[in-house]
């Protein structure tokens, strides 16, 4: 059998960007997925077709219970008779794995069956929340030494491990899993010395497209950060350092815009970037149709992209008919605007025609001008793509096959948003708009509606999305 191993990698906190190169070229690879419930679900999207996704969800929030000593060792025995089958295993982990994650009981129970493992490291919830928030954790003027400490301890122990009397002389503080135990915690420090006038910062969610970030002092953060709904997870920063939010925290600097389409290259923009797909797209079910047209696609003369999604489908199913760009030869290749080319490029077609206004109207307007009349057309597109640019064809006299090559359908599981925090949402297709208008009915009164293409901005005025 095939010898493997398990990795045991730390995902970083929420935000999917946040997990290593190294830890993304593993979970790319992995048969099998084994990771907790903060883990950012968008991560997972990334493991290959068909591998095993695990969640230790029900193990996970039975943590703060009774018996988890039970459960810990349920997800160690899994690992193991996973790895044993031969399977490629990881162990994808919240933050980085060392801290406050049971790495070391993980580890125990791989050696003592003489398992082999690697470690990634991954970026930490302080570290997360300290970039969102704008406050570094030292800074030579004013803070030398940090501390991470728990704010929820195994609760079969006897006895704590925490000296806070020790650790309040650190100057800057972070707490991690401390929302529950907040007032107390907040007491000891008290306690121990620490002046209430103390500067903290609350985040939760970092990283996430809730994030939510609370400034407060040590005396009023335990009422103010239930007053404004900071949930778990969550991070406390205590300290002078604290005292910087407003002038590093750019995510409040900038205009904050909420991207919803799928292609994950856009946050070169001006503003602050949050990603939010409302769509998916997947196979279809049967391909014969589409198949068919491709062992005959010599027949065309033209092939018009409407999007990289299309090429790479079409592409996709081209190579799994035992055919490749060859068979393209003598074709000529149209794509609606850059992204498209480029992705032609990856597959090393050069796009003949591609219209300075990227959009269908565009596009038409390129194909108008060539003599376009009795051409043959061949136009791979979504299961819901807008129909006019076809019409429009056939009525200039091309003879247009259009033909689904994927599906596109609203994402689920959509996270609960405060609508009002965005300046600007960015809607890609209707398919966006139609998802959004479902999950989250109106766009707040002072956001800004930004419109790629044409059709989208029809589909959005039809949703009253511009009302
Ligand atoms: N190994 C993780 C910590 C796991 S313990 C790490 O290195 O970050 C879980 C705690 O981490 C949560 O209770 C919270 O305190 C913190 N945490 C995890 N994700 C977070 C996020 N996105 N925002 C704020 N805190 C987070």
């Amino acid at each position: 059998m095939r010898k493997t191993k398990v990795y045991l990698v730390g995902a970083g906190p929420g935000s999917p960007g946040l997990i290593t190169v190294r830890g993304l070229e593993i979970l790319r690879q992995a048969d099998v997925v084994i990771y907790d419930y903060l883990v950012g679900k968008g991560l997972l999207d990334q493991a290959k077709e068909g591998a095993e996704l695990i969640c230790c969800d029900r193990l996970g929030k039975k943590r703060y219970a009774d018996g988890f000593f039970r459960d810990q060792d349920q997800i160690s025995n899994l690992l193991i008779r996973k790895v044993k089958e031969g399977k490629k295993v990881i162990r994808l982990k919240n933050g980085d794995p060392s801290l406050f994650g049971r790495c070391a009981q993980e580890l125990s129970a791989l050696v003592k069956e003489k398992t082999e493992f690697e470690v990634v490291p991954g970026v930490t919830a302080a570290s997360a929340a300290s970039a969102f928030a704008g406050v570094p954790l030292t800074d030579r003027r004013i803070s030398s030494s940090v501390v991470f400490v728990t704010g929820h301890e195994d609760p079969k122990k006897d006895k704590s491990l925490i000296d806070w009397g020790k650790l309040s002389s650190s100057s800057t503080i972070v707490l991690y899993m401390a929302v529950g135990n907040l007032s107390r915690i907040v007491g000891k420090l008290f306690a121990a010395g620490k002046p209430k006038d103390t500067p903290v910062v609350a985040v939760s969610c970092a990283g996430e497209i809730n994030q939510r970030t609370v400034r407060a002092r040590l005396g009023n953060i335990a009422e103010i950060a239930k007053k404004e709904n900071i949930a778990a997870p969550a991070i406390f920063i205590i300290g002078p350092v604290a005292e910087w939010n407003k002038e590093f925290n750019w995510l409040k600097r900038n205009k904050r815009s909420l991207f919803t389409g799928l292609s994950r290259e856009r946050f070169f923009t001006k503003s602050a970037y949050f990603h939010l797909p409302l769509i998916k797209l997947e196979p279809l079910e049967d391909y014969e149709e589409f198949d068919n047209h491709l062992k005959n696609i010599k027949e065309f003369d033209w092939v018009v992209f409407t999007s990289r999604y299309g090429a790479e489908y079409f592409f996709k199913r081209l190579n799994n008919l035992g055919f490749d760009t060859r068979d393209l030869s003598g074709i000529k290749i149209a794509a609606i605007g850059s992204s498209t080319k480029e992705r032609l490029l990856d597959f090393g077609v050069r796009a003949d025609l591609v219209p300075e206004q990227e959009s269908s109207r565009g596009l038409f307007g390129k194909l108008r001008e060539i003599p376009i009349k009795g051409k043959k057309i061949f136009l791979p597109r979504s299961d819901i793509s807008d129909k006019g640019l076809g019409e429009k064809l056939r009525k200039i006299g091309a003879k247009v096959t259009a033909s689904s090559a994927y599906r596109n359908v609203p994402a689920k599981e959509l996270p609960d948003l405060d609508l009002n925090t965005f300046d600007e949402i960015i809607f890609t297709s209707p398919s966006t708009v139609r998802s959004f208008r479902k999950r989250y009915k109106k766009v707040a009164g002072n956001t800004r509606i930004k419109c790629i293409g044409d059709v989208t901005l029809k589909e959005a005025e039809k949703c009253r999305l511009l009302d």
